[in-house]
C-alpha cells in the first residue's frame, strides 16, 4: 500500500453520481481539511463497469476521474456475495432490482431468497456485504481498502430501514437484520465503515 496521504487543503475527487454517497464521504472528510468534489459536479460521465470483481469496477471509477481532471480520486464498489449461489449477485447485486420501470430492492430480495430455495440451500445461508474503496493518485498508482460484514440471510424479510438488500441479511453476532437497525448501529459495523476505517488509517 501507497504511504502517500492526504491533508488539509488537498483536494479529493468522489467518482459517485449518488448524492448521498458524496455527502457521507465529505462528512468523513471534512474534519481532515480535505475538500471534496463530485464527479457530477465537474460534469463526468460514469464509466461502464465491465469487471467481475468489486475491486475491478472500483479501479475503473477511480483511474476514469483521475484521467478526465488530474485529481486525486476515490472511487467504491460495493455488493452482497452470497455463499450457496457462488458468490452471487457480487458485482451484480444492483443488476438484480433492475426492472423496466426503475430498480425494486424487494425483487432483488426475493430472486435471492428463490435461488436458495432452488438449490435447496442448508441454513444457515451464510452472506457476507463487501465494500471495496479504491484511491487512485495523479500518477495511476493507487491504494485498495477492502471492508466485508459477514451474516446470513434470513426470509421472509424484516425491517423497513436502511435501504438494498438490508431487510434480508442478518449480521453475525446480532438478532436484528440490517433493515431493523438504525443507522447508527448499522453504521459502526456495517462493510462501508469497515472500508472507511482503513481508508482513514492508511490515507489521512
Ligand atoms: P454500488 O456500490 O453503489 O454499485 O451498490 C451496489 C448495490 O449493493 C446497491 O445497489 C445495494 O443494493 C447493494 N448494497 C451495497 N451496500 C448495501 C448495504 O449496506 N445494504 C443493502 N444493500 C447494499
Amino acid at each position: 500500500m501507497t504511504a502517500r496521504r492526504l491533508g488539509p487543503g488537498d483536494r479529493l475527487l468522489v467518482a459517485t453520481h449518488n448524492r448521498g454517497k458524496l455527502d457521507e464521504i465529505a462528512a468523513l472528510l471534512r474534519p481532515y481539511g480535505v475538500t471534496v468534489t463530485g464527479a457530477a459536479e465537474l460534469g463526468l460521465m460514469e464509466p461502464e463497469e465491465t469487471e467481475e470483481s468489486f475491486v475491478g469496477n472500483a479501479r475503473i471509477k477511480a483511474h476514469a476521474a483521475v484521467a478526465a481532471t488530474g485529481l486525486p480520486a476515490l472511487a467504491d464498489d460495493s455488493g452482497i456475495e452470497v455463499d450457496a449461489l457462488g458468490g452471487a449477485p457480487g458485482v451484480h447485486t444492483a443488476d438484480w432490482a433492475e426492472t423496466p420501470t426503475g430498480r425494486d430492492f424487494e425483487q432483488a430480495m426475493r430472486r435471492t431468497w428463490e435461488a436458495l430455495e432452488a438449490a435447496h440451500a442448508p441454513e444457515p445461508r451464510r452472506a457476507a456485504f463487501r465494500c471495496t474503496l479504491v484511491l487512485a493518485w495523479p500518477d495511476f498508482t493507487d491504494a485498495v481498502f477492502e471492508g466485508r460484514i459477514d451474516g446470513r440471510i434470513v426470509w421472509p424479510m424484516r425491517g423497513v430501514l436502511g435501504h438494498g438488500y438490508d431487510p434480508i441479511f442478518q449480521p453475525d453476532g446480532h438478532d436484528l437484520t440490517f433493515g431493523e437497525m438504525d443507522r447508527w448501529a448499522k453504521n459502526r459495523i456495517s462493510h462501508r465503515a469497515d472500508a472507511f476505517r482503513k481508508f482513514v488509517d492508511g490515507c489521512l
